[in-house]
């Protein structure tokens, strides 16, 4: 598994300067293809989650997703490891290839006392605190 501490590759175009995810495909703004790499902290912020009860063969149920925002509002979608996020959760991201996996940032970044339960069975809808 990869260390959450890790840094996230993120590309910023030479013509428009747009941050986006790496990939083989040019900028999806302005098409060029000149475009320079930098690492940004592995942690975001989820946008929103989703948890799929009947997900496709071969994916275990439920299979939870988040869009997670991470630095230069950059935005990605992360299979969730853990219980589902809550919008505006922080999250750690890992990356496998062009895979992202989100985890609920550890206590100490969270300023909570509360540690993560992983493994534990949580509802996916929780009352507000
Ligand atoms: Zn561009």
């Amino acid at each position: 598994m990869t260390d959450p501490a890790n840094s996230l590759r993120l590309l910023r175009c030479e013509a428009c300067q747009l941050r986006y995810l790496p990939s083989d495909s040019p900028c999806p703004r302005c098409g060029g293809r000149s475009a320079t790499e930098y690492f940004v902290p592995a942690v975001g912020s989820v946008v929103v989650g989703t948890e799929l009860h009947y997900p496709a063969e071969g994916w275990c149920a439920p299979h939870r997703l988040a869009f997670v925002e991470v630095a230069d509002k950059v935005r990605l979608l992360a299979i969730v490891e853990g219980h589902l996020p809550r919008t505006g959760d922080p999250v750690s991201i890992a990356t496998e290839g062009l895979v992202y996996r989100a985890r609920a940032a550890p206590a100490a970044e969270r300023g909570e006392g509360e540690s993560p339960r992983s493994g534990s069975r949580r509802p996916s809808f929780e009352p507000p605190r």
